[in-house]
């Protein structure tokens, strides 16, 4: 069968701009759902308990009562360092999601925590929202991290989770595909962008919000957080420790749930 040139430059140009369409129409649908949940309050891409499809871990359906600290953004100086010395002196081990810049940018913070036997995850490279982004810049910023963070002597499963929370369809299609743990989470301070709230309200938000088997997300990744962040981790500990709970890393946790 013969296909004139002017055919295939045709399906060629037809082909091209289906899949420019398909691409805009997603961005539009992306954007819309952001829109959503600024204007309307309705969390979809964003939301810490929800994902559309594939494996993910808000909270763990189990009856003892432990949780898992995980502490975002960092490393992060002083207040990296500061945190050790909190969770250290309660005997706490917790759960870390390193931004690989900035295990770059404080790789002797980074070190540390690996040496205190914190977990380690993967919380991407530049912070930047995977929604919306290719499987080629998600692929990199996940990758580039794992490198760092295997630089630091972890050999563990390397547990992600999404900057801001937000996923829609090809962050979640990639994680799955590559068989990644995503953890979100179920307890935060109330609400969740009020850093240099008094400490006392902020563990209260946490204690009032934690039940068995919770995934509570603390920062100790930027400045308003991590300025806050030890003095609002030992009053979290302490309430939590008040109402009987017991801490562990997120796959303590995860594999209590098997057992
Ligand atoms: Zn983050």
């Amino acid at each position: 069968m013969n296909i004139s040139a002017d055919r295939i430059l045709l399906i060629t140009l037809a082909a091209i701009a289906a899949v420019s369409l398909c691409y805009v129409l997603y961005r539009v649908v992306c954007s819309l759902l952001f829109r959503l949940n600024r204007f309307f309050r309705v969390q979809i891409i964003e939301n810490p308990r929800f994902q559309l499809f594939g494996k993910y871990y808000s909270r763990l359906p189990i009856t003892e009562n432990l949780v898992a600290l995980t502490f975002d953004d960092g490393p992060y100086e002083p207040y990296t360092t500061k945190l050790l010395g909190v969770l250290d002196d309660h005997q706490v081990k917790a759960t870390f999601f390193f931004a690989g810049l900035r295990i770059e940018q404080y790789s002797e913070a980074a070190k540390e925590v690996c040496r205190r036997g914190h977990q380690i995850g993967n919380h991407s490279y530049s912070h930047h929202r995977l929604v919306g982004r290719s499987l080629k810049f998600i692929r990199s910023e996940i990758e580039a991290t794992d490198r760092l963070i295997r630089a630091l002597g972890v050999t563990d499963e390397i547990p992600f989770r999404a900057p801001y929370t937000a996923k829609f369809l090809t962050l979640p299609y990639f994680l799955t595909r590559t068989k990644r743990l995503h953890i979100l989470f179920d307890t935060a301070p109330m609400p969740r962008d009020t850093w240099g709230a008094p400490v006392e309200a902020v563990a209260a938000s946490i204690a009032q919000q934690a039940r068995p088997g919770s995934i509570i997300a603390l920062h100790d990744g930027n400045l308003k957080a991590g300025l806050w962040i030890a003095n609002y981790t030992d009053a979290v500990i302490r309430d939590l420790k008040k109402k009987g709970f017991r801490f562990c890393t997120v796959s303590e946790l995860i594999n209590a749930n098997r057992n």
